[in-house]
């Protein structure tokens, strides 16, 4: 079964935490046993699990990829965002995760985060629930 939503980001670049909102998804479709995979349908958005105990790591995180990927005067990309586009392929598009027992197998200090590279704009997330049992 295929479930979406939306997410309003607030700012140029930031991480936000959908964890509980695709386990509310898993929960509500009754799959104990399956995969879920996790799709951004945006050029300049993506997805990636990280730490999502401590905030300073997404911060962390940000701050150096920032860095990594400036904005340069050189790109001629005309929407004028190509850094946004290079950060969507360098932490790409979907994240594949397991359900065990009705949950998403995360290890203890996992969570998945959309990340906005072009904010803020209202964004999609797909969500595939594949059931095993
Ligand atoms: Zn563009």
């Amino acid at each position: 079964m295929l479930k979406r939503f939306q997410i309003s980001t607030e700012l140029q670049t930031e991480l936000i935490d959908i964890t509980s909102n695709i386990e509310k998804l898993i929960k509500d479709s009754k799959v104990t046993e399956g995969i879920c995979s996790v799709f951004v349908p945006h050029t300049t958005a993506g997805i990636v699990i990280n730490e999502n105990a401590d905030p300073s790591v997404k911060r962390d995180f940000l701050v150096e990829l920032n860095k990594m990927v400036p904005d340069r005067e050189y790109y001629t990309h005309a929407e004028g965002n190509s850094s946004a586009h290079i950060k969507t392929n360098l932490v790409g598009s979907s994240e594949t995760i397991f359900i065990e027992d009705g949950r998403l197998l995360l290890g203890t200090w996992q969570g998945i985060f959309f990340c906005e590279f072009d904010g803020p704009r209202t964004r999609s997330v797909w969500v595939k629930i594949v059931k095993e049992k």
